[in-house]
């Protein structure tokens, strides 16, 4: 039986990485990335480590703010302000979720749009979908580089999109759009979705749903993204992470697809430095 092509993230991420690595060495002064954490939760204590360990990797400048808890929305805010007004300081990520009692709009819209390496700021949302450019969310980002790495051209193509959040979901439909697929969006109360999803050339799937994409849901030779991490029990008591989709079913059907993780997990990071360099040489000109 045939097998998909394994679109290797981990590797793409390496090798953009690198480059990454080489063209700061040769700038006279190093970006820079402030990335604020409210709180102790653990999954973004891990988040944030990881951000400032590749950050430094890089050769870029890592700020952390770590705030605690009880921090107050107008003393986050302050804190947003002194970044934004900060030269050494090209880009600023504010880990989400916040503590309740913060609202996550308002914090995310005091943040200079020239400087939201996120890409969640209206501004930058708009520009997205107006086609102008900007500053674009990390993960859909990563998902679209490695689609263009194994398929070239997207031209004509037919994509299918499972979910429509505002980090995910949405950004990538209008990446697809831009790159002239013809393009669905599909979420909880979209109705026939292997019907949908059978249709797609290129199926991105960010549910949060472990394993719910089976290989029914597939057209033969699709190429598949799986966004989705999702923790779930082991028969021995352990955990270990699935995707979005069953990745050995679909592996019979598909043309190409993301593990997880080593898929797009990994290209999220590297699209952050990215969009930091990215901001960086737009701020100066
Ligand atoms: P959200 O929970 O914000 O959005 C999930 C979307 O999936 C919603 O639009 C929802 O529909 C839709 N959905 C949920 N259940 C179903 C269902 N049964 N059928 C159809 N659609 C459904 O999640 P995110 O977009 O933030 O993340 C999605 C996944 O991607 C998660 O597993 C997350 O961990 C992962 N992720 C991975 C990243 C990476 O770096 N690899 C980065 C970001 C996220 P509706 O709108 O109708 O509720």
């Amino acid at each position: 039986m045939a097998r998909a092509r394994i679109i290797d993230g981990k590797a793409a991420a390496a090798a953009l990485l690198a480059g990454m690595t080489a063209e700061v060495a040769a700038l006279a002064r190093k970006p820079g990335l402030a990335v604020v954490l409210v709180g102790d939760d653990a999954a973004s204590q891990v988040y944030v480590r990881n951000k400032a360990r590749q950050t430094l990797a890089c050769g870029m400048r890592s700020v952390e703010i770590r705030l605690p808890a009880d921090t107050g929305q107008a003393e986050l805010l302050a804190h947003i302000a002194a970044l934004n007004a900060d030269d050494t300081v090209d880009g600023i990520l504010v880990q989400l979720p916040l503590p309740s009692g913060i609202d996550p709009h308002a914090v995310l819209a005091a943040i200079d749009p020239a400087k939201d390496v996120d890409g969640f700021h209206v501004v930058n949302a708009g520009r997205l979908a107006t086609g102008q450019p900007g500053l674009v969310p990390c993960t859909p980002l990563g998902c679209l580089y490695l689609l263009r790495q194994t398929l070239g051209s997207l031209a004509g193509l037919r994509a299918v999109v499972l979910g429509r959040s505002s980090i995910v979901g949405k950004p990538m439909a209008h990446l697809l759009l831009g790159d002239d697929c013809t393009v669905t969006i599909a979420h909880s109360r979209s109705r026939d979705l292997p019907g949908l999803t059978r249709e797609a050339d290129i199926l991105v799937a960010a549910v949060g749903r472990p394993e719910m994409v089976g290989a029914d849901w597939i057209k033969p030779g699709a190429t598949i993204i799986d966004v989705g991490i999702n923790r779930v029990s082991r028969a021995d008591g352990g955990t270990r992470l699935v995707g979005d989709v069953a990745f050995d079913a679909a592996m019979a059907v598909a043309g190409a697809i993301t593990p997880v993780p080593g898929g797009v997990g990994p290209m999220t990071i590297a699209m952050l430095l990215s969009n930091t360099l990215t901001a960086y040489r737009a701020r100066r000109g």
